[in-house]
C-alpha cells in the first residue's frame, strides 16, 4: 500500500516510534528509523519487512542533528514522504519541583524537535506534492494531568504547531496530523506503574489497573500496533482531507 514511499519515524527504537516503524515497513515503505537504546535490535525488527532500513542517531534535543538527519535522509533514500514526529520523554513532579534542564528537555524533545523536522521535510513534500506529517501527540494534548506541566505543555503546543501546519498545507497535497493516545504499555509508562508500584506498596498488576481505572475507561492498554494501523490509514489516498486533527485513542479518556 506505501510501495515507494520513504518514512522517517523518530524515537522509533522502541515502544509506538517501533511499533509505526514497523508496520509502515510491512506496508512497503522504506524506513529511517532514529533513537537511542537498542538500535541493532530496532533495525533488525524494521529490517524483517524492509531490509534496506536505514539508522540515524539523531539528538531530538539538537535542532542541527534534526536538519542533518532528514538532509540525510533525502539524500540516502530519495526524500521523505512520511514523516512520524515521535521521540518523547517524561518526567512526573509538582510545578514548583519541576527541575527547570526537565522542563527544557521535554519541551525540546517532544515539541521543538516536531517543528525542525517539519521545517526540513516540508519544502521536499511540497516540491513533490505529496507528504504526510503524523505528530504523535497525546490525550494530554488535548486534557492535563497533575504533575506533568512539561508534558502537558509540550503537547498541548504539539497539537497546534500541527493544526497551523495543516492549514499552511491544506491546498497541497501534503498533510498534518496528529495522534493523541491514552495509555500505552512501552517503556515510558512502565515507568509510571513500577513508580506507582512502589508508592502504593502493591504489586505492578494493581498498579496497571490502577492507573487505567483512574483515566482510561476501557480499561485495557491501546497497543503501538493499533496506533500504527492509524497511522497507515492517514497515508492513504482515503485519508487526504484528513487535515489538522487531533485524533484521540484513548479508551474513551477524553469523552469523560
Ligand atoms: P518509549 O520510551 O518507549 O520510546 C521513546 C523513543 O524516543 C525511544 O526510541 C527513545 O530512544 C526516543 N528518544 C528519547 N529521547 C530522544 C532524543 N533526545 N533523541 C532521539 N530519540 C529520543 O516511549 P513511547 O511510550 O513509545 O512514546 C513515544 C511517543 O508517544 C512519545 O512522544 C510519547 O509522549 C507518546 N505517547 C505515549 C503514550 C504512552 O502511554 N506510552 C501515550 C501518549 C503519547
Amino acid at each position: 500500500m506505501l510501495n515507494g514511499k520513504i518514512a522517517l519515524v523518530t524515537g522509533s527504537t522502541s515502544g509506538i516510534g517501533l511499533g509505526i516503524a514497523t508496520t509502515l515497513a510491512m506496508h512497503g515503505a522504506r524506513l529511517m528509523i532514529n533513537g537511542f537504546g537498542d538500535v541493532a535490535g530496532a533495525l533488525a525488527q524494521v529490517r524483517e519487512h524492509d531490509p534496506g532500513a536505514v539508522f540515524h542517531g539523531a539528538d531530538m534535543s539538537k535542532p542541527a542533528e534534526i536538519a542533518d538527519m532528514v538532509r540525510q535522509c533525502e539524500s540516502e533514500l530519495g526524500g521523505c514522504d512520511i514523516l512520524v514526529n515521535n521521540a518523547g520523554i517524561q518526567h512526573v513532579a509538582l510545578v514548583e519541583d519541576f527541575p527547570v534542564e526537565r522542563w527544557d528537555a521535554i519541551i525540546a524533545i517532544n515539541l521543538s524537535s516536531a517543528f525542525h523536522a517539519m521545517q526540513a521535510a516540508l519544502p521536499g513534500m511540497k516540491r513533490r506534492q505529496w507528504g504526510r506529517v503524523i505528530n504523535i501527540a497525546s490525550v494530554h494534548g488535548l486534557v492535563a494531568s497533575a504533575s506533568k506541566s512539561a508534558y502537558v505543555a509540550a503537547k498541548h503546543g504539539l497539537v497546534g504547531l500541527t493544526k497551523a501546519a495543516a492549514l499552511e498545507c491544506a491546498t497541497t497535497g501534503v498533510t498534518v496530523n496528529a495522534i493523541c493516545p491514552g495509555w500505552v504499555l512501552t517503556p515510558l509508562v512502565q515507568k509510571q506503574v513500577d513508580a506507582r508500584a512502589a508508592a502504593d506498596g502493591i504489586g505492578i498488576e494493581e498498579a496497571k489497573r490502577r492507573l487505567l481505572a483512574e483515566k482510561q475507561p476501557s480499561l485495557q492498554f491501546t497497543t503501538p500496533e493499533e496506533l500504527a494501523e492509524l497511522a497507515v490509514f492517514l497515508c492513504t489516498p482515503a485519508a487526504q482531507n484528513v487535515r489538522g486533527v487531533a485524533w484521540a485513542v484513548d479508551g474513551g479518556w477524553t469523552a469523560q
